[in-house]
């Protein structure tokens, strides 16, 4: 049955690098695979479009996808709206509404690119982690919050970290689910040994785990895994851990990498229905000029394949397209290293068209 992918471009340099993954998505049609593209405006592009960043029809085309792709939203332009009408709205419009609530983060070093990292080459050459995070429960979430006077005039600030059953065990089951697609490892990133919220979430991850005998599970503190993230972070396959912990380890596990430019994204629903994107944001400092690098994006199309369209073999071929552009020896400016030919966004994106 034909696949119906929403594309929505954003702002800034959005626009650039998604028209390189939208010839991606053709070459693979014209290919066989079976998929219809529709563009809209989000963000900014919304905003000017229809007076908001997340426009009805933008909404209505998304909620009737069976995956979206995204560019990044933002720009100097929009920043003395409303706070409702910032391009930024837009994109928690579109997870809240969708009801994405996993989010995976890869952080994947290719080998050419390990002189790009803070870490010696040989902790970080090939790393290959995929973080799995709980992306609208938690403490960001729960409530009661605030911030109220006690009675003797000292102001307090209070949040609640809480995690249902029910929460714990469906992205639990994501995780385990993308495990199976990978290593077959899951590391859960919990503080069982000072919160009862993890201790309930331990329980949990290894209640679903009985339903996925060929993976293996360990547990890990947060405040270790953190230690463990920098000092040997190829111990790693999958991770799956709760809202703050996982926003948190996600950054540092993607400045391991070292470049902003390489890294895509995914929100999921229960139903694999997702929301692709590249980490980074709408560069306005280079928007326009051309020099944009498209892999993040390139690579986020890989996964909409993986995790949304269920072809692994076209997701594996394009992360091997990019390997081998790579070996090439091309860079676009912000990975460019010495003895590398430096090319532009289109030149980027044609050169891993022409290998795929
Ligand atoms: P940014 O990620 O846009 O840029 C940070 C730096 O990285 C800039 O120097 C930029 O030139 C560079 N960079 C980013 N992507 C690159 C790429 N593909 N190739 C080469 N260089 C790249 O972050 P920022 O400057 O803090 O934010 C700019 C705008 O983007 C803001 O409006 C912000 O709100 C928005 N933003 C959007 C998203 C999103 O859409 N998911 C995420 C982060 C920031």
């Amino acid at each position: 049955m034909t696949k119906k992918i929403a594309i929505l471009p954003g702002d800034g340099i959005g626009i650039e690098i998604i028209a390189e993954a939208v010839k991606l998505l053709e070459h693979l049609k014209s290919n066989g695979l079976e998929i219809e593209l529709s563009e809209a405006p989000v963000g900014g592009a919304g905003y000017d479009a229809a007076g908001k960043p997340l426009p009805d029809e933008t909404l209505a085309l998304v909620k009737n996808s069976d995956a979206i792709l995204l560019g990044a939203v933002g720009g100097p332009q929009y920043e003395k709206l409303p706070r409702e009408l910032r391009p930024e709205r837009g994109l928690l419009g579109l997870r809240s509404e969708l009801e994405l609530f996993a989010n995976l983060r890869p952080a994947i070093l290719y080998p050419q690119l390990a002189a790009a990292s803070s870490l010696k080459a040989e902790v970080v050459a090939g790393l290959d982690i995929m973080i799995v995070r709980e992306l609208t429960g938690g403490i960001y979430f729960g409530e009661p919050r605030g911030i109220r006077t006690l009675e003797n005039g000292e102001r307090e600030g209070f949040n609640t970290l809480v995690y249902r059953e029910s929460e714990v065990d469906r992205i639990s089951r994501v995780a385990f689910d993308i495990a199976m697609k990978r290593g077959k490892r899951l590391c859960s990133v919990d503080k069982a040994n000072v919160l009862e919220v993890s201790e309930l979430w331990r329980e949990r991850v290894e209640f679903v785990g009985k339903d996925y005998p060929e993976v293996e599970l360990s547990h890990m503190y947060v405040d270790n895994a953190a230690m463990q993230l920098v000092k040997w972070p190829k111990q790693f396959d999958v991770m799956v851990t709760k809202n703050m912990f996982g926003d948190i380890l996600s950054d540092a596990a993607a400045m391991l990498t070292g470049s902003i430019g390489m890294l895509p994204s995914a929100s999921l629903d229960a139903n694999s229905k997702g929301m692709y994107e590249p980490i980074h944001g709408s560069a306005p400092d280079i928007a326009g000029k051309g020099i944009a690098n498209p892999l993040a994006t390139l690579l986020s199309v890989a996964m909409l394949l993986r995790y949304s369209l269920d072809h692994a073999a076209e997701a594996d071929a394009i992360d091997a397209a990019v390997g081998r552009v790579l070996d090439k020896g091309l860079r676009t400016a912000d990975i460019m290293a010495a003895g590398c030919k430096q090319v532009g966004t289109v030149a980027m994106g044609e050169a891993v068209l022409t290998e795929l």
